[in-house]
């Protein structure tokens, strides 16, 4: 397997991606959007260029949920995880929950966004 291939998924398997290149800006966040989104306190990120990452289960793309101006949450209609952000720019945030692999070096999340909200 290529190194820098990284694969996920939702909870039932019907959203499947891979994600290929160099990892961008792991961080978590404990922002409003992202509890509501997920249903935990901190979610833990890692940002790919949009055209890197393609959708290869069953399902295809992710449904998707206008939650900003310039963003869109992802996520499965059939089990309902949450999957990750794709914005109108040429970003896409995913969730590092999602990874089958996520305890390489690379994805190691190395900036806190919205610290108060963080679980003590
Ligand atoms: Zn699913
Ligand atoms: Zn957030």
């Amino acid at each position: 397997m290529d190194i820098s291939e990284y694969r996920g998924g939702c909870l039932c398997g019907n959203i499947r991606f891979i994600a290929a290149g160099t990892p961008n800006n792991p961080h978590t966040c404990s922002c409003t959007m992202c509890q509501k989104h997920s249903g935990a306190l901190t979610l833990c990120w890692v940002e790919f260029p949009k055209d890197s990452v393609r959708w290869i289960g069953k399902g295809g793309f992710p449904s998707l949920y206008r939650s900003s101006d310039y963003s869109s949450r992802a996520f499965c209609n059939h089990c309902g995880s949450s999957l990750g952000a794709i914005d109108d720019g040429s970003t896409i945030g995913l969730i590092l929950g999602n990874f089958d692999n996520y305890e390489s070096e690379e994805l190691t999340p190395l900036s806190h966004s919205y610290p108060p909200s963080q679980p003590k």
